[in-house]
């Protein structure tokens, strides 16, 4: 049986240091909160947001709660909700945003026509004001890793995470035409919600590159009157198509287009292969979205096609809606989980993503921290555990004798005390030099130690009987004591109630049983206290195990003052039970 459990207060704790610190500071990263410091190193190719060491290079961490690939909108607004949710999280980004060519983002709520790099660089400024980390470079390959992930960067450095999002993006495979690729985004555009407005009432060509091109144009018309569909390398309008398409105003012309036509810097048409030119001022194309996703391969995700109407117009990672994939521990966000995201859809993806994550850490965690209480638990009250807590220190209670102790037993006549869970002998000796008898037990040797050298120094050595046992396997001589005292015994209520049952058997008629224990409702308070509520008790529940023809039982919640880790003075409260027998 331990000596004193429950002065567990007095003691700072794993749990305190666990909660108070950042779950980054945990896995060793040096993380600037709010720091706007860009730090950009040479040598390496990295190049860290938001981070710098004392010695003014860029470091980053050795594992990461999660490391988000891509930085795009997806990436930064995932990395965002997880660096505020107090994870550590490191963004991955190759910088090369789908979006980039184009002069604005348009639908985006609030932030219309917003340039695209301006957009991001807004976004990663508040993820890394958040302690986020971002880092240039290229992912290229990941592997699980000790319960978690590595992933080796284009330059071999290798990083750590628990789980991954990966927001890679896809890319956009365009037709081969001459000059079509320098023009993309600018005048060569795909998504009429993207650019329609900018070319509203201008002459679209759009160039058929396969069996969608007819609802392509007859889109593109709800921007402008002057709509042409180019039949290049597509099959010919069916009948009925040639009929809307006329219906609509919309000039189909046949044959395959040559090369783009450009003056200075601006598309002015197209040439066919026969020579003619069609005069025009934008062209719009299928591309083929190609989910950026080979770094998934070792991982077992492979993306899939996607069709409408039968016609296969790109690929993207299967997930479920929070992004999660069929790789537990990864999930995607975004155009390479969804190829008609736009930016603000793939950043509330991302957001979604972010959520399911920490969710996901957040049940790991508690699955972990159930199994280390159990072992605590488990192994808390044998004598190896707290000889370890006495010999780690060379003094674990202050030396003064309980107070509830002292407030019941001041007016007492000595007689003949038991100290349960005598500890570093501080109640055994007061008790001893007021003229009792003691037997002080305890689990520690080295406690027992102590105490009978405090004992000595008070003149009272000859007073004390230190006896080393442990009282739940030896339980102590029946109705022999004029005074049983158990000052903050704490265990699990089932041994706790057969030994608190022994302690009353071995108090004399006459005598007093004195039990006193933190009440549950410290817990309530910011004292510190490990966490523990099953073997906390009220006074009430202990003075149930008493007989009232026996007993005169007193059984309180006295208050009492301490001070908690942070300084400030707060009442805690003693579940005391007196109690005195009377037969
Ligand atoms: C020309 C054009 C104009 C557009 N205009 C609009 C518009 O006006 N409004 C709108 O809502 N949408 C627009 N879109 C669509 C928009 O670009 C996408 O919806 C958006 O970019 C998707 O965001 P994302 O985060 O999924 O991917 P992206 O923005 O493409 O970001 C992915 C990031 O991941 C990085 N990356 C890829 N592989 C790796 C790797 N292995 N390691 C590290 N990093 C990697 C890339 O470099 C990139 O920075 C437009 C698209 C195009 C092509």
């Amino acid at each position: 049986m331990p000596g004193h459990p429950s002065r567990w207060g007095r003691r700072r704790g794993d749990r305190l240091a666990r909660a108070d610190v950042p779950s980054d500071t945990a896995h060793h990263l040096l993380v600037c909160h709010n720091s706007k410091i860009a730090c950009r190193c040479g040598g390496g190719g990295c190049s860290v947001d938001g981070e710098r060491n004392t010695t003014g290079r860029c470091q980053v961490g050795d594992r990461y709660d999660v490391v988000v690939v891509g930085g795009g909108a997806a990436g930064l607004a995932g990395a965002l909700a997880l660096a505020r949710a107090r994870r550590s999280v490191l963004v991955v980004d190759a910088g090369e945003p789908r979006n980039a060519p184009a002069g604005g983002v348009h639908n985006y709520l609030t932030r219309e026509g917003t340039p695209p790099g301006e957009l991001l660089a807004a976004g990663r400024a508040e993820v890394t004001g958040y302690g986020g980390q971002i880092v240039t470079g290229r992912v290229r390959t990941a592997a699980r890793d000790d319960g978690g992930f590595s992933l080796t960067l284009a330059d071999a450095s290798v990083l750590r995470a628990r789980r991954l999002l990966v927001t890679t993006g896809l890319v956009d495979e365009l037709p081969e035409v001459p000059g079509l690729a320098r023009r993309w985004g600018r005048d060569v555009l795909h998504c009429p919600y993207c650019h329609g407005w900018e070319v509203r009432d201008r002459r679209i060509g759009v160039l058929a590159t396969g069996p969608t091109g007819v609802q392509q144009a007859q889109l593109w018309r709800q921007w402008s009157p002057h709509v042409l569909l180019l039949v290049h390398d597509a099959p010919p309008p069916n009948a009925d198509e040639l009929e809307e398409l006329a219906a609509r105003e919309i000039t189909v012309v046949d044959g395959p287009v040559a090369e783009l036509v450009v003056a200075g810097d601006t598309l002015t048409g197209v040439r066919l292969a026969d020579g003619g030119v069609v005069d025009l001022d934008a062209l719009v194309v299928a591309p083929r979205f190609t989910a950026r996703a080979g770094l998934l391969a070792d991982l077992g995700l492979a993306p899939v096609e996607v069709e409408l109407g039968g016609h296969v117009f790109g690929t993207q990672i299967p997930a479920d809606p929070s992004g999660a994939t069929a790789a537990a521990g990864v999930w995607v966000a975004g155009n390479v989980a969804d190829v008609r995201a736009q930016v603000i859809s793939a950043a509330a993806a991302g957001l979604t993503a972010a959520a399911a994550i920490n969710a996901d850490l957040v049940a790991e965690e508690t699955r972990e921290a159930v199994r280390e209480r159990r072992h605590r638990v488990a192994t808390m009250f044998t004598e190896q555990a707290w000889e370890q807590r006495y010999t780690s220190r060379p003094a674990v209670w202050s030396g003064r004798p309980n107070p509830q102790l002292v407030a019941e037993a001041s007016d007492l006549a000595p007689g003949r005390a038991l100290d349960v869970g005598s500890g570093e002998g501080a109640d055994a000796v007061w008790l001893a030099r007021r003229g009792w008898r003691v037997t002080a037990v305890d689990i520690s040797r080295t406690a027992l130690q102590r105490a009978a050298a405090h004992a000595d120094d008070a003149g009272v050595a000859d007073r004390v009987d230190w006896v080393h046992a442990d009282v739940r396997e030896q339980p102590p001589v029946e109705a022999s004591y004029d005074l049983v005292s158990a000052q903050f015994m704490h265990l699990p209520g089932e041994e706790r109630d057969v030994l608190f049952a022994r302690l009353a058997g071995a108090v004399a008629v006459g005598g007093t049983l004195l039990i006193v224990g933190h009440h549950p409702w410290d817990l309530r308070t910011s004292v510190h206290r490990m966490h523990l509520p099953e073997m906390m008790y009220t006074p009430q529940e202990l003075a149930t195990g008493l007989d009232p023809a026996v007993w005169d039982v007193r059984a309180e919640a006295r208050p009492r003052t301490a001070v908690d880790p942070q300084g400030r003075e707060i009442t805690i409260h003693d579940a005391v039970l007196v109690a005195r027998r009377r037969s």
